[in-house]
C-alpha cells in the first residue's frame, strides 16, 4: 500500500510503500480517504530537534484523517465494516493514575499516532477501536479529517464560559482560526485575534473574528488598547486563548486581560521565555495548560457543534485539497504560512 514515510533520520518525507498492518485484537483497520497536514508533520518533515528526539525511523507519519472501517479486530464492540470514522491520535495506557481517574488526555504513557506508531498517511492503518470516532453523515470527509486540531480548539474554548465574554486569541494559525469560529458559535461577545501573517488574519475574519489585528512591526499593546477602545471594552479581555507559542504574544495577552480573566494556553514554545508574573498575580488570572482533547467529551461536543452550524462557519479554513502524490507541494504550502488546512486525498 502507498504511504508517506520518514525513511531515514534526515529532513524530508517520501512517497513510499509499506505492508498492510497486521490487525490486532481490539483494533480497527481503517481505509484512509482524506488526511490533513498538521504543524507536527511539518516539524517531522523539517526534522527539527523535537522530531529527532521523538520519532523513530522508518515511520509512517500523519494523524489527521477520515476514512472507513475496512476490518474489525477480535473483541471490538460498536464498530462495523463500512463505518465512516476519524479518531483520537493519543493512545493512552488505561492503567496510570490519570487514566483510572477519567483524565485520559493526561495519561503518563501517551503514544502518538504517526509519531511513535505508524500513522494515517497510508492507504490503510490500524487504530485501537477505543480511539475511533464514528462520523454522522452531516460531517463531510474533509471536515472530519481536521477534527483532531479542531478538537484542540474546542478543548480550549470549552475550558471557560465564553457566552457574552470578550475573547482574545493570540495566533491565527489553523487552530487559532478554528477557535475564532468556535467562540462565535458559542456566543462570545467580541472575538479579537492577533497574528503577524495577513493571509491568516483574512481567514480568521472569514471564520467570524470581529477584529483580526496584525501585530507585526507596530507596538502590539498599543494596537490592542486602541482596538478595545473602538469596541467599547473598558477593562480588558475576559478570556485569552494563547495559540501561537510565542513569548511576545503571551506578554501581549497578559497586559490586556481584565482582572479575574482566564487563560487557556495551547501554543507550544520553541524555547523558554520570560513573562511578567506581576500581571498574573495582581490581575488574579486563572491559567490552564491545554494538551490534546478530552477523551472523549471533546469529541462528542465537537460532533454536535459541527452538525449545528460550526461546519459551515469553518468552511474557509480548508484552503487546499491536493492528491496524495502532491504531498510535497502540500508541505511547501504549509511551510509558506499562506494556507489554512491542506488536505490530501487518497
Ligand atoms: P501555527 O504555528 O500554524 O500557528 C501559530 C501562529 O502564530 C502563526 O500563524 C504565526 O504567524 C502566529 N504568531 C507568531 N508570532 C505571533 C505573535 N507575536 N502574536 C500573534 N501571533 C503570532 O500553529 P497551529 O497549528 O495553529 O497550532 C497553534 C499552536 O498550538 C502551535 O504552537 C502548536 O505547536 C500548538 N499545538 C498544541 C497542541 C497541544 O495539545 N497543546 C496541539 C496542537 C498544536
Ligand atoms: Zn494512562
Amino acid at each position: 500500500i502507498r504511504c508517506l514515510k520518514k525513511e531515514t533520520p534526515a529532513p524530508g518525507i517520501s512517497l513510499s510503500t509499506t505492508e498492510i498492518p497486521e490487525l490486532q485484537a481490539g483494533e480497527l483497520l481503517i481505509r484512509v480517504k482524506r488526511a490533513a497536514i498538521c504543524g507536527t508533520d511539518v516539524h517531522i518533515y523539517n526534522w527539527d530537534e523535537w522530531s529527532q528526539r521523538t520519532v523513530p525511523t522508518p515511520m509512517v507519519t500523519g494523524h489527521e484523517y477520515s476514512g472507513v472501517v475496512e476490518a474489525v479486530g477480535d473483541g471490538v464492540k460498536g464498530f462495523q465494516v463500512g463505518d465512516r470514522v476519524t479518531g483520537e491520535g493519543h493512545i493512552v495506557c488505561g492503567h496510570c493514575r490519570n487514566c483510572r481517574g477519567g483524565r485520559q488526555h493526561l495519561c503518563h504513557n501517551t503514544v502518538g499516532v504517526g509519531v511513535n506508531r505508524p500513522g494515517a498517511f497510508a492507504e490503510l492503518f490500524t487504530l485501537p477501536a477505543t480511539n475511533a470516532f464514528k462520523l454522522p453523515e452531516e460531517i463531510s470527509d474533509d471536515m472530519a479529517s481536521i477534527m483532531d486540531p479542531l478538537g484542540n480548539a474546542v478543548h480550549c474554548c470549552l475550558s471557560f464560559d465564553l457566552v457574552g465574554e470578550d475573547v482574545l486569541i493570540t495566533g491565527a494559525g489553523p487552530i487559532g482560526i478554528m477557535a475564532a469560529a468556535i467562540c462565535r458559535h458559542l456566543g462570545a461577545r467580541f472575538v479579537v485575534i492577533t497574528d503577524v501573517n495577513e493571509y491568516r488574519l483574512g481567514l480568521a475574519r472569514a471564520c467570524g473574528a470581529d477584529l483580526a489585528i496584525n501585530v507585526g512591526g507596530a507596538n502590539a499593546d498599543d494596537l490592542l488598547k486602541s482596538a478595545m477602545t473602538d469596541l467599547g471594552m473598558l477593562e480588558g479581555f475576559d478570556v485569552g486563548l494563547e495559540m501561537s507559542g510565542h513569548g511576545s504574544a503571551l506578554r501581549n495577552m497578559l497586559n490586556n486581560m481584565a482582572h479575574g480573566g482566564k487563560l487557556a494556553i495551547l501554543g507550544i514554545p520553541a524555547e523558554p521565555f520570560p513573562i511578567d508574573m506581576d500581571k498574573l498575580v495582581f490581575k488574579g488570572l486563572t491559567v490552564k495548560g491545554i494538551y490534546g482533547r478530552e477523551m472523549y467529551e471533546t469529541w462528542y461536543k465537537m460532533r454536535n457543534m459541527l452538525i449545528g452550524g460550526l461546519s459551515k462557519r469553518l468552511a474557509p479554513i480548508i484552503t487546499h485539497n491536493l492528491k496524495l502524490e502532491q504531498y510535497k507541494e502540500g508541505f511547501e504550502i504549509m511551510r509558506s504560512g499562506q494556507s489554512g488546512k491542506v488536505i490530501l486525498e487518497f
